[in-house]
């Protein structure tokens, strides 16, 4: 068997994967999570493409998690008469909340939040189009914001603002993300995800509208905000996964500041057993390129060294020349960085105390896992809690997730090192069941005679009920 990789590939979804049999090789390819961008594109074809998706995991026996991922409160310039104006450095420049939406020349332009005139005071550093201008406020008259221009190029229709320091305090979840999450529920989106939170209520707020719209989605927690940072633990606490998300994180602030921060919101997450997506840039130059640069190499595997479970692909696959090589190179990438001997140990826990009789099996069995000669976990389990909390351990041993629920195959899509196997055990005792469950590990050929196994279950009916632990001998 060639070495699973553990790191999962999130792709985002976009014009260059509706060409033909491009979705289709992307998913052969290694893809496990597919992004939504509510950002873009139009609701029917958000739900066509969940569909598409569905069918063609199913055709190539996988499961492919779907991630809704809500365009949240970015705050926008309206439109430019031409399309698009040249700023000059050093002239002023005057973003006008009560300006005709398509009629911005190179004096003025229109902003879609209008409350943007109370956010901003004098001396503030404005950043459009994710930093390549940059503006500073001289004074806010009525509905104008008078600025002037510190570095200066081609603005276009619709481009980013951002505040350097955050601070704007539009609310996580527009309009449109209520109507949108209504949609992702109803196409049954794995996980949802919240831009710009600025703390722990705006993820329990998304909770309960998605609650309300009967949904069960995992919900994601984008960190792009400087005040999230301020309260990091909370928003992770809140959530069910993280996204370290890089492109409008480092325009509030400063990109020389988002490494550190990567490795923290990585390891804070890992130890409070929430998943974690490196986003953003990861890949970029391959938009044009067919090869990565060195750096993008090295990000990527450092991104596996810092312990994330997934990296995600933005632009590279949605509207980039290559989605698959892409997808191959990123596959390669994290498979070698996975060999580094200090990521398959793990110091993690040694002082801590367990919550749960399934958490304190689950760190018993990587124990286990990382101190015998174990060929793989088989982890019974209905919410797939067991195999969440197993792969916050680092360790090289396989965790498959046997599972007769669909819902909970694909939410472990995202978990670093899991892998989903639909098990249905039946109406078997203890001695059936564990054969049932050993039986298909070796006809997916992933355990040989001879392997041992570690193999978790509970009451396998109940929800959160894992309490047996049991070392397996294939074959025996
Ligand atoms: P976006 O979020 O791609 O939706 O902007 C990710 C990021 O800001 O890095
Ligand atoms: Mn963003």
């Amino acid at each position: 068997m060639t070495a699973l990789r553990r790191t999962k590939i999130v792709a985002t979804l976009g014009p260059a994967t509706d060409k033909p049999g491009v979705l289709d090789a992307i998913i052969k390819g290694g893809v496990d999570v597919v992004r939504l961008n509510f950002s873009h594109g139009d609701v029917n074809d958000h739900i066509e493409l969940a569909k598409t998706v569905a069918k063609l995991a199913k055709q190539h026996g996988k499961q492919v998690g779907i991630l809704a991922d809500l365009q949240g409160p970015k705050i926008r310039i309206a439109r430019f008469k031409e399309g698009s104006v040249i700023l000059e450095q050093d002239q002023q420049f005057v973003l006008d909340a009560g300006f005709d939406s398509h009629e911005g020349d190179a004096q003025q332009v229109g902003i879609d939040y209008k409350q943007l005139v109370d956010d901003v005071h004098p001396d503030d550093t404005l950043l459009l189009d994710d930093g390549r201008i940059v503006l500073t406020v001289e004074r806010v008259e009525g509905q104008r914001i008078i600025c002037r221009i510190i570095v200066g190029g081609v603005l276009s229709n619709n481009k980013g603002i951002n505040r350097q320091g955050g601070g704007l305090s539009a609310a996580a979840l527009t309009d449109k993300d209520k109507a949108d999450i209504k949609v992702a529920v109803e196409m049954k989106a794995d996980y949802i995800a919240v831009s710009f939170p600025r703390s722990a209520e705006d993820i329990h707020y998304a909770r309960h509208l998605i609650n309300d719209a009967g949904g069960r989605a995992g919900i994601i927690a984008k960190i792009e905000r400087a005040e999230a940072i301020e309260v990091i633990d909370e928003i992770i606490e809140a959530s069910d996964a993280v996204m370290v998300a890089r492109g409008d994180l480092g325009v509030e602030i400063g990109d020389a500041a988002l490494p550190p921060i990567q490795k923290k919101i990585i390891t804070r997450a890992r130890q409070l057993n929430r998943a974690v997506i490196t986003a953003t840039q990861m890949m970029e130059s391959m938009i044009e390129n067919a090869i990565p640069t060195r750096a993008e190499v090295f990000d990527i595997a450092n991104a596996v060294l810092d312990g994330t479970d997934a990296v995600m692909l933005s632009g590279e696959t949605a509207v980039g020349k290559h989605p698959l090589k892409v997808i191959e190179a990123v596959d390669r990438i994290c498979l070698q960085a996975e060999q580094q001997r200090e990521i398959r140990v793990s110091r993690h826990r040694i002082d801590s105390h367990f919550e749960s009789r399934g958490e304190a099996i689950s760190m018993g069995a990587m124990y286990l896992a990382n101190h015998l000669d174990v060929k793989a976990i088989a982890a019974l389990t209905q919410s797939g809690s067991t195999p969440l909390w197993m792969s916050r351990i680092s360790s090289g041993i396989p965790i498959f997730a046997l599972t007769p629920t669909e819902e909970t195959g694909r939410k472990v899509t995202l978990y670093r090192g899991v892998y989903p196997v639909h098990f249905e055990p039946g109406e078997v005792d203890h001695l059936g069941l564990n054969k049932g469950a050993i039986d298909m590990l070796q006809t997916s050929g992933v355990v040989n005679k001879g392997d041992i196994v570690i193999l978790t279950k509970g009451n396998y009916k109940t929800k959160g009920s894992t309490d047996m632990l049991k070392l397996v001998r294939v074959g025996e």
